[in-house]
């Protein structure tokens, strides 16, 4: 599927169409003039190019320029409903899929549980038949779909399409593109799932103008996403950004890594239920109990029971939340000291807690920045919309990605789809 095609007046003519696409796309309702204007391409080359765009029903004329005289230019519009794309989000508690439209819009998504810790070959399946639902569902045709992205928490391959490992998942070399591709007739793409994330703050959210930010996802486990020069940088292995195995005590606990006080270990989920659960034990006075079919059910205990004992006051868990945001505010600094972003995104279920933990995360990050100017920290919506749009937008970006120009005279256009 991913082509390189190279060649001088194929290559032109490839390159004039992307560029037609991406003007109707970003700045539709537009006219053929007004494209011919914005691109520089001549009216007769544009003209041609969205004749053949009508007939293959990518695009479509839509009423008429306003003027204030003589011949009103009718206007274009890309047809958005017209093909699809498929954005999967795989985490702990099960599958996230959504129907989205070429302008990334949502049509239609659902949460599919699928047992924790699940063998390779039961995930594949759970996958296939949450894609074909969909499909079904919405009674589309499998040729109308452009491609499918995935979201994935681990290290990925991205060019080949492989989870390599994911430990908070339990897998290892699952070839999701291999065998999806196999299964259905249109590409799949991966890439980690914070990664997805920063890609949709990146091209519709907060990072949209920012050129150098950084997407920190917190929950069941913490991750983030780098965004430098406009680019998401995924390091030499796929494996950058996996912000919460730096070690801020090389004395704490052993994290499921390997390694010992990783932030995470201060910072997830599993650090919530296992201080409160610490609490308990101690015979410290928190309204948690009250929680409880039986008092030694501590198994029972979830974040969210922590999060409505905080919110109806309990010092004790509104203490552990606090010490959330400082410890993430720790990480944070490494980063800000690292990276120097102008901005600082954080999403991730973890954010339904966020007047909780937020002010004191952005208190420790002012006070070890004094003279520094002020560094932005903004925080995301929970929700799983984010999600499928990051991942249906790894394959929206590859679609419309801007044509490379290579050096030494040479011009190649990477694309995984022929319109
Ligand atoms: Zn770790």
């Amino acid at each position: 599927m991913d082509n390189i095609r190279r060649g001088n007046k194929q290559l032109i003519k490839e390159l004039n169409r992307a560029i037609v696409i991406n003007t109707i796309l970003n700045y539709g309702p537009i006219s053929r003039t007004r494209i011919s204007e914005f691109t520089d391409l001549g009216l007769s080359t544009v003209s041609n190019i969205v004749a053949d765009l009508i007939k293959k029903e990518l695009i479509y004329e839509t009423g008429e320029e306003e003027s204030s005289g003589g011949r009103r230019a009718i206007l274009l519009e890309f047809n958005c409903n017209d093909r699809f794309v498929l954005g999967i989000k795989i985490g702990l508690d099960g599958i996230i899929i959504g129907l989205v439209n070429m302008k990334s819009k949502i049509l239609d998504q659902h949460f599919i549980p699928s047992p924790v810790k699940s063998s390779e070959k039961i995930v594949l399946e759970v996958l296939i038949k949450a894609i074909r639902d969909l499909i079904n569902k919405n009674h589309i045709i499998a040729e109308k779909i452009v491609g499918c992205g995935i979201g994935v928490s681990g290290l990925v391959n991205q060019k080949e399409g492989i989870l390599v490992f994911s430990k908070i998942l339990g897998w290892k070399k699952i070839r999701f593109k291999e065998f999806l591709e196999k299964e259905f007739n249109f590409p799949i793409f991966i890439d980690k799932d914070v990664n997805a994330l920063t890609l949709a703050e990146k091209r519709f959210g907060v990072g949209k103008k920012i050129n150098n930010f950084i997407c920190i996802t917190i929950g069941k486990g913490v991750g983030a996403g780098i965004v430098i020069k406009g680019d998401i940088y995924h390091g030499s292995y796929g494996g950058a950004g996996d912000f919460g195995h730096i070690i801020i005590d090389k004395d704490g606990p052993l994290c499921y890594c390997g390694k010992r006080g990783c932030l995470e270990t201060f910072s997830s989920d599993q650090f919530i239920i296992n201080k409160i659960k610490e609490a308990l034990s101690n015979q410290q006075d928190t309204i948690i109990k009250d929680f409880l079919k039986k008092k030694e059910d501590l198994d029972s205990i979830s974040v969210d029971m922590v999060l409505k004992a905080a919110q109806k006051g309990d010092i004790i868990s509104k203490n552990i939340f606090q010490e959330v945001g400082k410890n993430l505010a720790m990480g944070i600094v490494s980063l800000i000291s690292l990276f120097d972003p102008e901005l600082i995104v954080v999403g991730g279920e973890g954010v339904k807690a966020g007047e909780l933990i937020f002010p004191t995360m952005r208190k420790v990050v002012r006070d070890n920045f004094p003279f520094k100017k002020e560094i932005k920290i903004v925080f995301l919506q929970p929700g799983e919309e984010g999600w499928i749009i990051g991942a249906a937008e790894l394959v929206l970006s590859e679609i419309f990605k801007t044509p490379i120009f290579k050096s030494k005279g040479k011009v190649a256009i990477k694309s995984a789809f022929r319109w």
